[in-house]
């Protein structure tokens, strides 16, 4: 493959705030740069049935501050299939595009990986996910949004909690990391964070519980996880209601509501850095990597590394936690 005239920018798979900042970022370095750039509409399903449209500058403007993402994204079942990678092949080749970016989550990432294992097209991917679960990169785009999301929401749950003494499960997203919940409870002062990374090691609620969370205080708040592995909140709720009755326990759920609203300057210079580093390394050469920030400094991932290896959750925080709800 020759020297790469136009680029095709995606988003794909869950959405998270930051993608149009990355969006605008990627369009724009890449015009910059000379380059052509072609937006391909739902993620991988715009590619397979040809929703692609020319992008200027003027086509990002003013969308660094919103969240979600003006190129929509889905999730789309034909580009898991040979026939379904061919159609998108031969729509990049009709439309001129010779590279692309895709911003989502591991999934994505995967997708991008098989494609540019099957066909010679370069492709670079960014890290747009809420639950921060790629490996390489400090954080995603939406990772901080997210978190600032769920602390006022935590926040507000902390009044009622307080005002009726009760123990309260908040079930954050996050797939199978714990990062949300975690750093979610460390940052809105929480008792606890159940998440994945342990749950086979101990039973986080027994500890919990043992820890003598009612000593000196008579409202608790637990983040919770969600995840086939921990069982999710009402699982905890429903264990204290049975094991521990003297209790008044109640759940929230946070759900979708930590997937939008506008991204925070964190993730609005993270998609900017990010976008930037696309271009870059698409005029190095570079293919079939993830962009990330590692230490501040813009690193190149495998994708394979990116989604295989597990991104590691920082066991202090575990024990900050702990120390910090006497
Ligand atoms: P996320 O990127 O948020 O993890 P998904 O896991 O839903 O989201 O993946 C998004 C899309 O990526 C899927 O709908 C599919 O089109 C594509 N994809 C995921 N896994 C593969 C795969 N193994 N082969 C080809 N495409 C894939």
């Amino acid at each position: 493959m020759g020297a790469v005239k136009c680029i095709g920018i995606l988003t794909s798979g869950g959405d998270a705030p930051g993608m149009n900042a990355a969006i605008r970022a990627v369009t724009r370095a890449a015009i910059y740069n000379g380059l052509g750039v072609k937006g391909i509409y739902r993620g991988y399903k715009g590619l397979v049935t040809g929703e692609i449209k020319e992008f200027k500058s003027q086509n990002v403007s003013n969308i660094i501050q919103l969240g979600g993402t003006i190129l929509k994204t889905a999730r789309c079942k034909e580009f898991t299939t040979p026939e379904g990678r061919q159609l998108a092949y031969d729509n990049m080749k009709k439309e001129g595009i010779d590279a692309l970016v895709i911003i989502g989550g591991d999934g994505s990432l995967t997708g991008a990986r098989v494609f540019a294992e099957e066909f010679d097209v370069p492709c670079i991917g960014l890290p747009g996910t809420i639950d921060n679960d790629l490996y390489g990169t400090d954080t995603t785009i939406g990772y901080d949004t997210a978190l600032n999301t769920i602390l006022d929401a935590v926040d507000k749950i902390r009044d009622t909690a307080t005002s009726h003494e009760r123990l309260f499960f908040v079930e954050v997203m996050g797939r199978d990391a714990g990062f949300l919940a975690l750093n979610g409870a460390i940052a809105s002062g929480a008792e606890a964070a159940i998440i994945p990374e342990v749950s086979t090691e101990v039973d986080q609620l027994e500890e919990f519980i043992k820890n003598g969370f009612r000593k000196s205080k008579n409202s608790s708040i637990v983040l919770v996880a969600e995840s086939e592995l921990t069982g999710g909140a009402m699982h905890y709720a429903e264990r204290v209601k049975n094991e521990y009755p003297q209790y008044d326990v109640r759940v929230t759920i946070l759900g979708h509501l930590q997937r939008g609203g506008s991204p925070t300057a964190h993730d609005r210079i993270l998609a900017s850095r990010l976008g930037a580093a696309a271009i870059d390394a698409i005029m190095e050469g570079q293919r079939n990597v993830m962009i990330g920030i590692d230490h501040d400094e813009v690193v190149y991932v495998p994708f394979v590394k990116a989604i295989k290896k597990n991104k590691p959750i920082q066991r202090e925080l575990m024990n900050v936690l702990r120390e910090l709800s006497i």
